[in-house]
C-alpha cells in the first residue's frame, strides 16, 4: 500500500490540533463533499515513499535511487535527503526501531491509529521523527499534540521491559522546505508533565468528539480541515470580522492592519482557495453554480514534433546556430555536477529578486530601508 492510499481514520494523529481545537470539525468533516487531492499533498506522500524506500534499502542519497521516483524534482530529492542524512545513522546504531510503522492508541475508551514517519530506541531514549515535506506552514515539535500522540503509540507497542527502560523522549520534526530560524530539524525533549497535559487534554476532546459534540472554533487550524468550503463558523468569523472592523468610518491603525493580515492569512486565504476547489469540482462533475464558470488556463504554444520542426528548418535552410540556443548551466546545476564546495565562492554572485513581508518569526534578516539606514548609520559612527 502506497503512503497516498493509507486510509486515516475519522480520528487520527495527524489531525489532532484541528479536532482538539475545534472537535465539531469531526461530525463537519464527515458530512463535507469530498475534496480532491492538492498536488502538493502528492508532493508530500511522493517524498514520504522516497524517504521510506531510501530507509527500508539503507540508501543515504534519494538521489541514487535509479528507478520509480524519476518524477520527483531534484529539489525535492534534496530534501528528502536532510531527512535520509539524519534517520539512516540512527537507524543503523539503533536498539529498535520502525519506519512507517502503523501505531494505535487509545485515548480514554476509544483507539486512534496513525503512521508514524520514523521511531527508534537507544538505551534509554525514544526518539519520534516526523518529515514535513510542506513549506508553507512551519511546524514547531514543542507541544505538538501529533507528535506526543505517536509518541504514546509506540511507547504502548513496546514490551514492557523496554518501555521501563525508557527515561527520555524526544520528538522532532525535519522540514527542510521551510525557513526557520532553528534550522530544518528541530526536537524537543518531551517534558514529562506537558506529556501527560497533551494526553489528557486528547482523551477529553476525543470524548466530547465521541458524544457528538458539533463545536465549532475556528482558527489556524482550519487551513487542512476538510469542511473547510463549507464551514458555517468561518463564514460567520468572517462578516464578524466585518462588521467589527468596518463599523467605524475610520482608517484602520498599523496594528489593526497586522493581525487582520495575519487572520486573513491563517483563514481568509486558505478558506477562499478551499471554497474555489470545491466550486470547480461542483462545476466539473456538472453542477450549475451561480456566477461562476471553468474556462482554459493561457495557451503555452510547444513544438508537437521536435524531428517535424527539424526537418522543416532544413527544408528553409535555417542555420543551426540560430534555431538552436547554447546556455550554461545555473550554479544549483554546476553543484550538482562538481560538488557545493568545488565551485570558487567568486564566481556566484548572489542578488535577491525582490523582497517580501513575512511573520517576524521568519530566520531571514530584516531587509526593510529602515534597517538598512541604521545599518549605514552604525557603520558610519
Ligand atoms: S473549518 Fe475550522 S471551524 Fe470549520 S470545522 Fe474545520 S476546523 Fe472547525
Amino acid at each position: 500500500m502506497t503512503h497516498s492510499e493509507r486510509q486515516h481514520t475519522k480520528i487520527s494523529p495527524s489531525g489532532a490540533t484541528r479536532w482538539i481545537n475545534c472537535p465539531g470539525s469531526v461530525i463537519l468533516s464527515a458530512t463535507a463533499p469530498p475534496q480532491p487531492e492538492s498536488p502538493f499533498a502528492n508532493e508530500g506522500s511522493r517524498a514520504h515513499e522516497l524517504a521510506e524506500y531510501c530507509l527500508e534499502h539503507r540508501v543515504s542519497d534519494p538521489h541514487s535511487v535509479k528507478s520509480g521516483f524519476d518524477d520527483i524534482p531534484d529539489l525535492q530529492k534534496d530534501a528528502v535527503r536532510t531527512y535520509v542524512d539524519y534517520t539512516l545513522p540512527k537507524l543503523l546504531t539503533s536498539d529498535y526501531c520502525g519506519i512507517e510503522d502503523q501505531v494505535q492508541l487509545t485515548l480514554g475508551d476509544t483507539v486512534i491509529k496513525g503512521i508514524v514517519d520514523f521511531w527508534y530506541v537507544t538505551g534509554d531514549r525514544l526518539e519520534i521523527v516526523d518529515y514535513k515535506h510542506g513549506q508553507g506552514v512551519v511546524v514547531e515539535p514543542r507541544g505538538n499534540y501529533q507528535l506526543v500522540l505517536y509518541a504514546h503509540g509506540v511507547l504502548s507497542m513496546l514490551s514492557k521491559s523496554v518501555q521501563s527502560a525508557i527515561k527520555d523522549i524526544v520528538v522532532t520534526i525535519v522540514q527542510p522546505r521551510a525557513p526557520h530560524a532553528d534550522g530544518p530539524i528541530r526536537s524537543w525533549q518531551v517534558d514529562p508533565k506537558e506529556f501527560i497535559e497533551i494526553l489528557a487534554t486528547a482523551i477529553s476532546s476525543v470524548k466530547r468528539v465521541e458524544s457528538g459534540d458539533e463545536t465549532l472554533n475556528p482558527g489556524a487550524w482550519c487551513r487542512f480541515c476538510p469542511a473547510l468550503p463549507v464551514c458555517p463558523a468561518v463564514a460567520e468569523q468572517a462578516k464578524q470580522k466585518a462588521r467589527e472592523e468596518f463599523a467605524d468610518c475610520k482608517l484602520l491603525s498599523i496594528e489593526e492592519v497586522a493581525a487582520l493580515l495575519k487572520w486573513a492569512e491563517d483563514v481568509l486565504i486558505p478558506w477562499a482557495s478551499s471554497m474555489r476547489g470545491y466550486l470547480f469540482d461542483e462545476i466539473d462533475r456538472g453542477q450549475d453554480v451561480p456566477g461562476w464558470k471553468i474556462v482554459e488556463k493561457r495557451a503555452v504554444r510547444k513544438w508537437v514534433s521536435e524531428d517535424a520542426v527539424l526537418d522543416w528548418a532544413r527544408k528553409m535552410r535555417l542555420r543551426q546556430a540560430d534555431i538552436f540556443e547554447r546556455r550554461l548551466i545555473n550554479p544549483a546545476q554546476m553543484e550538482k555536477l562538481v560538488g557545493r564546495k568545488k565551485i570558487p565562492a567568486d564566481l556566484i554572485d548572489k542578488h535577491s529578486s525582490g523582497r517580501t513581508l513575512v511573520r517576524e518569526t521568519d530566520p531571514r534578516s530584516d531587509a526593510s530601508s529602515s534597517a538598512a539606514g541604521e545599518e549605514f548609520l552604525e557603520e558610519n559612527e
